[in-house]
């Protein structure tokens, strides 16, 4: 048998990003327990890697306060590269609704202590991208700080760091159940039995079976999104940042040579599936051409698009900290799309909750998973 202090179920960024914060807080003995015979093969190796502090939510807003600098000083604190690419988010407003929401936002963010986002006037945009169909934007919101990064790589060096300072990984270990002993958990896997003092459900898109496994009912659904790369295209430039068209979620950011394509299909319904429909190729790139007429002449390789999940939760907000039923247990999941961007915060949130039952980066309580049974859900409509 073998015996962890901290049991991290689940070796994606969000178990990689723990397992760095709490062996940086002096935590011993922390075990990261994966499936796949090497991370990364759940919805972190097929992320689009975006970056932002610009959301509606002060939660939000202060988790990608943290991640933000935290990734663009990632190689010089941990020694690895997170390839963090300080492109901007741009997004468009087509109507005045949006730009009034944009407006309040931004007011939010800049009275949170974001700098770096500003309004901007639709001659503004047009004026530097002059490649948009620009008749009907009314304006936008950017920030320069926001971005990109590679989710592999930064997943990747924060397990890298905590394995150099004393964790370890156990892979090809499939978590099959869970029994709470004596103040502490037996997690019997697909390899060895596990003794924990403390279990972090980080399952992502399959966190419900995790929580399953010690009889709570976690509202977390898998839900498939798509991603579309081009050829190499060099007319738009590469020094774009994601740009968010709002009148129908299209949006786009470059992407080696050629450029990423990505579209909220409302039609999409939860589910564990993983096939790239084709049939989405001619959806995405109606709305990619409608923006930006050139676009009509991207090339598309069908092989190269994939599908993976979001983790969706009913308030689009993540479920944080101790199960109120099973203590000792504690969820770190349900990013709704956001779980790259807010891994580091995450890290640090859960690493402060475990070792001392309290964090001063955001108002925990907020997060928790009793906000759905009191009716304190949070609305997070920046989602994309
Ligand atoms: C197409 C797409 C685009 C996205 N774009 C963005 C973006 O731009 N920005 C952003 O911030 N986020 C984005 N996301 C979301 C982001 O990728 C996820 O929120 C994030 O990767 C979640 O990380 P995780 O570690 O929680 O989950 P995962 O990476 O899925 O890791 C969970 C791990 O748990 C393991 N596991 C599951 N069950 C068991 C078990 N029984 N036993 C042992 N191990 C188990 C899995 O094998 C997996 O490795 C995107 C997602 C997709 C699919």
């Amino acid at each position: 048998m073998l015996t962890a202090e901290v049991a991290l179920i689940g070796g994606g960024i969000v178990g990689s990003s723990i397992a760095y914060h709490l062996t940086a807080a002096g935590c011993r003995n922390v075990l990261v327990i994966e499936r796949e015979s090497s991370p990364g093969k759940g919805s972190t190796g097929k992320s689009m890697g975006g970056v932002r502090a610009q959301f509606s939510t002060p939660v939000n807003i202060q988790m990608s306060l943290y991640a933000i600098p935290f990734y663009a000083s990632f190689e010089e604190r941990l020694g690895y590269p997170c390839d963090y690419r300080p492109q901007g988010y741009l997004f468009c407003a087509t109507t005045d609704k949006h730009m009034a929401y944009l407006r309040a936002n931004y007011q939010k963010q800049v009275a949170m202590g974001l700098k770096n986002v500003q309004l901007v006037a639709g001659d503004e945009i047009r004026g530097r991208f002059p490649q948009l169909r620009g008749d009907d934007i009314v304006g936008g919101s950017f920030c320069s700080t926001d971005g990109f990064v590679d989710p592999y790589s930064a997943m990747t060096g924060f397990m890298l760091w905590a394995a150099d300072h004393g964790a370890t990984l156990l892979r090809n270990a499939a978590v099959a159940s869970i029994s709470q002993r004596g103040g502490g958990f037996e997690i019997t896997t697909t390899r060895e039995v596990v003794s924990a003092r403390v279990v972090v459900n980080c399952a992502g898109p399959w966190a419900a079976e995790i929580a399953r496994m010690v009889g709570i009912t976690l509202p977390v659904e898998p839900l498939r999104r798509m991603l579309v790369p081009t050829e190499p295209f060099d007319q738009f430039p590469h020094t774009a940042p994601m740009i968010v068209d709002m009148s129908n979620g299209f949006h786009f950011r470059p992407e080696s040579r050629g450029f990423l394509l990505a579209w909220n299909d409302p039609e999409e319904t939860p589910g564990y599936k993983t096939d790239f429909d084709p049939a989405f190729i001619e959806k995405i790139l109606m709305r990619a051409a409608d923006r930006v007429p050139v676009f009509e002449n991207l090339e598309i390789n069908p092989k190269k698009a994939w599908a993976g999940f979001y983790e969706m939760t009913p308030d689009h907000h993540p479920i944080l900290g101790e199960s109120p039923e099973a203590l000792g247990f504690f969820f770190a999941n349900g990013f709704s799309g956001h779980g790259v961007m807010h891994a580091p915060a995450t890290g640090r949130i859960l690493s402060d909750l475990i070792l001392t039952g309290h964090t001063d980066l955001i108002d925990a309580s907020l997060l928790n998973f009793s906000r759905f049974a009191e009716g304190r859900m949070i609305h997070e409509t920046a989602v994309l």
